[in-house]
């Protein structure tokens, strides 16, 4: 059994869980290693104390399934079969205690659980999320050498963005040009939809690109990144097209240095909260602080968004393993806003960064 799966099982033992069964996909790939997304079908690994793990999933994916090195029980079903049926048929042939069960609470909906009822009357039903958050959040080697891959395809996508940008051209049009890029890098898909912002759109930390064309005089904001086998990395860069205001410049200088701090305090044993306070006090001190509206970043992997959440009040410890952004941003209304993000990882004495783009303000 692989470490991941191992390690789970281990947790069911100690808390005298019957069985996990896991339906989200990042978090069967997680453990299985087997990727897919089968919209409103099911997809279920059914993870035991002490028997071997299994597989649901539809009979079209079995194949699939095997592929990505599967060596357990699969159970395929067809769309005519009836998938809680197959599950409860199986757990009786395994004549095991059905009494605390462990599902993703956020992730399993209500018409779900009902079936889950309807098959099982287990006595309580736990929530395994808090276990494979705290598992997925420190990094093994591999998924650190695929994280650095990402990051580097991302550190692409803003080289390409940052070429493209003339006088006249679109956010969309911009967008297009990195992914078709990267693309012929062999990406498939990004870890979120691109952003490009141009001008006083850079001061929504969560803007929608559209045709607004760049002008002189604009802060264009990229956030992008990629997702390269089942991981996501997470870039943002902030240049300016023309020659920048002395408010430009506050803001730009201002934001480099936030991170700069928030990335010289992250360490093993340092404390979350206290990598957002770095950030945060410089830019309040530079009197900006009620226009630094989110924390300074999130855990980072097989999600875009996972632990540890980077805010003010975390006070867990950080550690060897763990992947994270650091993103600091100032967003002055009518004026602008810049953001700069790393994806960086814990080592045994500090910190590697893994984005590698240029950081200081590029004019064009
Ligand atoms: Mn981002
Ligand atoms: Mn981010």
């Amino acid at each position: 059994m692989n470490q991941r799966l191992h390690s789970f099982s281990q947790w069911l033992q100690e808390q005298h869980i019957s069985f996990a069964l896991i339906t989200s996909t990042p978090n069967v790939f997680y453990l299985s290693g087997f990727y897919s997304d089968p919209h409103e079908r099911l997809l279920a690994l059914l993870v035991f104390p002490n028997e071997e793990p299994v597989i649901v999933c539809p009979q079209m994916e079995v194949e699939q399934a095997k592929h990505s090195g599967w060596a357990y029980s699969l159970i395929g079903y067809s769309d005519t079969d009836h998938p809680w049926e197959l599950i409860a048929n199986y757990l009786k042939k395994l004549a095991l205690p059905i009494e605390k069960v462990a599902v993703e609470k956020s992730h399993l909906s209500l018409e779900r659980y009902e079936q889950l009822h309807a098959y099982f009357t287990a006595r309580s039903v736990l929530n395994a999320e808090e276990k494979l958050r705290q598992l997925r959040m420190i990094k093994d080697e591999k998924e650190i050498a695929i994280l650095r891959q990402a990051a580097a395809l991302a550190d692409f996508g803003v080289e390409v963005g940052v070429q493209t940008i003339a006088e006249g051209k679109t956010e969309l049009d911009i967008i297009a040009t990195i992914e078709h890029e990267l693309k012929k890098k062999g990406v498939r898909e990004m870890s979120f939809a691109t952003m490009v912002l141009t001008g006083e759109k850079t001061a929504a930390p969560h803007g929608v690109p559209d045709l607004t064309a760049i002008q002189q005089g604009d802060f264009v904001l990229f956030d992008l990144g990629v997702v390269l086998d089942g991981y996501c990395s997470d870039i943002t860069r902030t240049v300016c097209f023309g020659k920048p205001t002395e408010e430009q410049k506050r803001i730009y200088e201002t934001v480099l240095a936030a991170q700069q701090a928030a990335i010289a305090a992250a360490k093993p044993g340092a404390i979350v909260g206290a990598i957002d306070k770095a950030a945060r006090q410089m830019i309040e001190e530079a009197g900006y602080g009620s226009y630094f509206t989110h924390r300074v970043g999130h855990g980072l992997g097989i999600e875009i968004h996972e632990y540890p959440s980077m805010n003010a009040t975390n006070p867990m410890p950080l550690a060897q393993g763990m992947v994270f952004t650091i993103e600091p941003g100032i967003y002055v209304p009518s004026v602008g806003g810049v953001r700069i993000e790393d994806d960086v990882l814990i080592t045994d004495t500090g910190v590697e960064v893994l984005t590698n783009y240029p950081k200081e303000l590029i004019i064009l």
